[in-house]
């Protein structure tokens, strides 16, 4: 096992900068038992304890200040497939694993579009991706079976014959147990094809109006500051010859490295925000526009959108937070939405200045601490270059989703405090919170993220 840094010299550092930590000891293990001696051995290997992946979460839910990170990247492995299922070491990069199906002609049930996230942590957290029929919205509740190190150092197995297990540890976060293996469902590869319509954000509570449910799925980009807005509708298809894959690619490449790397780039040259803000929204809009006029997508694969990793500079990244919000009440959130970030802006002199999405996530009650368990919801996924005025942003913003009705990500949504998790979650955060205090009396795995959140 690889020891790599010590407390004095080491910090690890999350993918947008945000959260720095400074641990004690920073280990990569590679076996189980290597695993079990670190939750074992606490003079060795100090509280908190926490599993990481790649560290590409937004918030600081994997940091381990005077403690211990275990990076799991050397479980790296698929240990079997099978026709419906595939079982891997939780270490794995879930673009790998994407890769690895679709030679085989399978595919995951859900379609992660950024693919440098590590299996363990996508099956124990709270993450959103646009569904279609057939694809879920969460990973997570794709899982069907997980080999874990309990909080008390013993090994656990489970699988589809223990659902209520299941179910409580695909939003555990990495506090009641590190996960070592995950099995997926896994299914026949099928494709998607998108409709893309822009419009005035006036117009889009006609048009939401109009979706059928018929498990079609939605993303919204909305640009608040412009008052325009796109409706991009998917639909899963089988797959036929007639595939192009490049412009998905590129499409996905673009609002993911590119887009962000503009914003930061205006940011440098036209430090005025309310300037920068209003150019960038136009800018965005008309190219949005133009390239999905001069490239319409044929049937995609869903391989095609998950990228490998974004190799951009530190500056040149974004950052986001989300929340989740009933389907049915959607289109008058969005006003209320456009509404607050306008006024925001007034008073404070501050706006976001990339677009915000939402995806549609059908009715998900796969895990306990699920966003969606009591029915379809569209997550508003808020996007921003970062900088002076974004944290006091997110403190107003919480206020608002929370005032809204708004249930966060725990591990997905920035700045959070107990009463506005408690208030979105409701009494299964209760039960979870028990729960945790059984498992890991000693506090093991809990760190200053999740403290207290989840108590
Ligand atoms: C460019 C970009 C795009 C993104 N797009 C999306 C998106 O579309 N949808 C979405 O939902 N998210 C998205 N994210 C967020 C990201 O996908 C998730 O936060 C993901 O979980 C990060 O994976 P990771 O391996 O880096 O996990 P980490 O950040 O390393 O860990 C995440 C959490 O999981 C826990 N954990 C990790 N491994 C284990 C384990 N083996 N056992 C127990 N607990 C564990 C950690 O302690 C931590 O609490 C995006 C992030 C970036 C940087």
């Amino acid at each position: 096992m690889e020891a790599t840094m010590n407390g004095r010299k080491g910090i690890s550092v999350n993918w947008e900068g945000s959260a720095i930590c400074r641990p004690m000891i920073v280990v990569k293990p590679e076996r189980i038992s290597e695993l079990i001696d670190i939750i074992n051995n606490e003079k060795k290997y100090p509280t908190p304890v926490r599993a990481v992946g790649f560290q590409h979460s937004m918030t600081r839910c994997a940091v381990a200040d005077g403690g211990t990170i275990v990076d799991m990247r050397n479980f790296d492995r698929i240990l079997e497939f099978g026709q419906r299922h595939v079982r891997v070491q939780a270490g794995i990069r879930i673009h790998d694993l994407v890769k690895a199906l679709d030679n085989r002609g399978l595919q995951l049930c859900a379609c992660p579009e950024f693919g440098d996230i590590s299996a363990g942590s996508v099956a124990c957290t709270s993450n959103r991706y646009i569904s279609s029929q057939g694809i879920l919205g969460q990973l997570s509740s794709t899982v069907v079976g997980m080999k874990l190190v309990t909080p008390l150092g013993t090994k656990l197995n489970l699988t589809a014959k223990q659902p209520d297990m299941l179910n409580i540890m695909r939003s555990s976060f990495g506090l009641l147990g590190i996960l070592y293996e995950v099995t997926f469902a896994v299914r026949d590869k099928i494709g998607f094809v998108v409709e893309r319509r822009q419009m005035d954000i006036d117009d889009l509570s006609l048009a939401m109006a109009g979706l059928k449910s018929d498990g079609t799925g939605v993303r919204l980009t909305l640009y608040p500051f412009s008052g325009k807005a796109q409706l991009e509708t998917r639909r899963s298809v089988k797959l036929g010859t007639e595939t192009r894959q490049w412009i998905p690619t590129l499409r996905a490449w673009g609002w993911n490295c590119w887009v962000p790397f503009v914003a930061q780039l205006l940011k440098r040259l036209i430090p005025s925000s309310r300037l920068r803000g209003k150019q960038l929204d136009i800018l965005l809009f008309q190219a949005q526009k133009t390239f999905a006029r001069l490239f319409p997508d044929r049937t995609t694969e869903m391989s095609a959108v998950c990228l490998p990793s974004s190799r951009l500079p530190k500056w040149g990244r974004c950052t986001y937070t989300t929340w989740a919000f009933p389907a049915d009440d959607f289109s008058i959130l969005a006003e209320k939405y456009v509404a607050f970030c306008r006024q925001y802006e007034r008073e404070h002199r501050f706006r976001c200045d990339l677009p915000t999405k939402a995806v549609l996530v059908p009715k998900d009650p796969a895990s306990l601490l699920s966003y969606a368990a009591d029915g379809d919801v569209y997550t508003l996924d808020v996007f921003c270059s970062g900088g002076k005025g974004w944290e006091d942003f997110l403190i107003d913003l919480n206020q608002f989703c929370s005032a809204n009705g708004g249930v966060p990500l725990l591990n997905q949504t920035k700045l959070l405090s107990q009463r506005q998790a408690v208030m979105g979650l409701g009494r299964k955060l209760v039960t979870f919170k028990r729960l945790r205090r059984t498992v890991d009396r000693q506090n093991r795995l809990s760190n200053t993220f999740y403290q207290p959140l989840v108590g």
